[in-house]
């Protein structure tokens, strides 16, 4: 036994990186395990988030976004450029030097905290002890009074389209493309069929993208949907909903597809084929046998409210457990439990985790659906009001998409607020302020907001719910 820590975290994610530097915050002996490698063949601390997931997504994104109000938008205003073009190494070294920046930022927090980290896979074995294998197969154990499972979750891989890393990709693939491709097909419109598939999109490929459920983002709000699928139609993107891939076939750099739906069964050829089904738990190799650690029908692992296991000092938390597959909510997690380790009152709210789709227009949104209201019986109203009336998203011609507030019948209390236009992922985070703190629509409604701003959007939609917005017909 090398080494006793008061805590020990398995994986470096943003739920395990943040638990580990909250624990060594509060003074507790702090380890954290992890085994990604990244483009360089070292250890590249921050998870799929920072490597493959959030952090590269979005550098891709804003690039892509650059280029295409260059080509697309910049002409209203009265700007425009000849021959504008992508140079790819510069498109893709960009996103790399983020990822870098960031993942090193962990090991320097890590260091600033004293977290002590460990490079390897690491596997729990009964008694709270952790076997840590390096890559050259090297073993140690260390030990600990408590463990923080934080392993994350890996793309879902479908068994007749398999991976293989050049024709057929996962997210990581779809985040280093270095040429445009011709035909890209993307499997899934969830959040990241939908923000990858725009960034290529943008960048000049033909994207189609496959969703095998009848509704546009079904777990987004309907009316949200509606306008989202509509702009991303207009910018290029064909999506085919109720469309089932049944086959992909490698052929020549290309792959053939066969979907299906209610007329039968059509083929589609694509160079590049994106499989973005969802994503599982990853929980191979994590657990010996005896640890009397549970997972569930999804393979994720087994906790209660307090993220605890039901084992003596195991917990976990983030993808790997059940909840939105989200970084935050992952985060918010590791403080709470690195707080109850610490006997301190730590606290995660799931009903207020904020959803944000950053494609064109962004989507956003906290709480309830009208939909999931109606089927548990809740009686509510509703406020709107469109982008299309708020001066300033007018002046920067992103006059798109609307705030939409659902408030309680009876008691005002705000059930969900839903977004879809320009710069909703950082309007959301008044909507969850007000929500967390239980307010109601009567509150948002008597907050000054700054004019001219989006946030207008948020304040006229809630007095839209008392039918008394100033700028719209109520
Ligand atoms: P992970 O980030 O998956 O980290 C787990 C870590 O544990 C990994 O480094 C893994 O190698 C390591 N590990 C696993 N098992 C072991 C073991 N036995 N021993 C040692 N190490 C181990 N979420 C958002 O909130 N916003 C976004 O914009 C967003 N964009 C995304 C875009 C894409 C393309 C993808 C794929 C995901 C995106 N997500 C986003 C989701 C987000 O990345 C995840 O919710 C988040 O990374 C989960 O954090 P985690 O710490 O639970 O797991
Ligand atoms: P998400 O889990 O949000 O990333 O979304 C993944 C999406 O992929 C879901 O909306 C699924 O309905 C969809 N999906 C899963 N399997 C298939 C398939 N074989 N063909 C088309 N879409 C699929």
């Amino acid at each position: 036994m090398s080494d006793k820590f008061d805590v020990i975290v398995i994986g470096a994610g943003p739920a395990g990186y943040v638990a580990a530097i909250r624990a060594a915050q509060l003074g507790l002996k702090t380890a954290c395990v992890d085994a990604f490698v990244g483009k360089d063949g070292k250890q590249a601390l921050g998870g799929t988030c920072l490597n493959v997931g959030c952090i590269p997504s979005k550098a891709l994104l804003d690039s892509s976004k650059q280029y295409f109000n260059l080509t697309h938008n910049l002409p209203a205003h009265g700007i425009s450029v000849e021959n504008a073009k992508v140079d790819m190494a510069t498109f893709i070294g960009r996103k790399d030097k983020i990822v870098k920046q960031f993942t090193g930022g962990i090991g320097q927090l890590f260091k600033a905290n004293k977290v002590t980290p460990f490079f390897g896979k690491g596997k729990l074995l009964k008694g709270n002890n952790v076997e840590i294998t390096g890559n050259d197969g090297s073993k140690q154990t260390i030990s600990a009074t408590n463990v923080i499972l934080a392993s994350g979750s890996v793309p879902i891989e479908l068994p007749f389209a398999k991976f293989d890393g050049k024709n057929i990709i996962d997210n990581a693939g779809a985040l280093d493309i270095n040429e445009v491709p011709k035909r890209l097909g993307v499997i899934g419109a969830g959040v990241i069929g939908l923000e990858l598939g725009s960034v290529w999109n943008r960048l000049g490929a033909q994207v189609t993208i496959l969703e095998a459920l009848p509704d546009f983002l079904a777990v987004a709000d309907q009316d949200v949907a509606k306008v989202a699928k509509k702009e991303f139609e207009k910018q290029g993107l064909t999506i085919k909903l109720g469309a089932k891939l049944t086959k992909a076939e490698v052929k020549k750099n290309e792959v053939a597809l066969t979907y299906e739906d209610k007329d039968g069964a059509h083929e589609l050829t694509v160079d590049k084929l994106l499989v973005a089904v969802g994503r599982r738990a990853y929980t191979e190799g994590l657990l010996a046998d005896d640890t009397g650690v549970k997972l569930d029908e999804r393979g994720r692992i087994v906790v209660d409210e307090h993220n605890h296991t039901g084992v003596d000092g195991v917990w976990a938390i983030g993808d790997a457990v059940r909840g939105p597959m989200l970084a935050h909510k992952g985060s918010e997690e590791g403080v709470a439990v690195a707080e109850w380790i610490a006997g301190k009152a730590g606290h995660i709210n799931l009903d207020t985790v904020p959803w944000v789709i950053y494609t064109e227009p962004e989507i956003a949104w906290a709480g309830k659906t009208e939909k999931e209201l109606k089927e548990a019986g809740v009686p509510y109203k509703i406020g709107t009001f469109p982008f299309a009336a708020i001066g300033r998203a007018v002046a920067m011609n992103e006059a798109i998409g609307q705030v939409k507030v659902i408030a309680h019948a009876e008691t005002d209390r705000l059930l969900g607020v839903h977004m879809v236009g320009p710069g909703v992922s950082e309007l959301i985070a008044e909507a969850v302020v007000a929500m967390e703190f239980k307010g109601s629509a009567e509150d948002l409604a008597r907050i000054v907001h700054a004019h001219p701003t989006l946030s207008e959007a948020v304040h006229e939609a809630a007095l839209s719910v008392d039918k008394r917005a100033i700028h719209k017909g109520n």
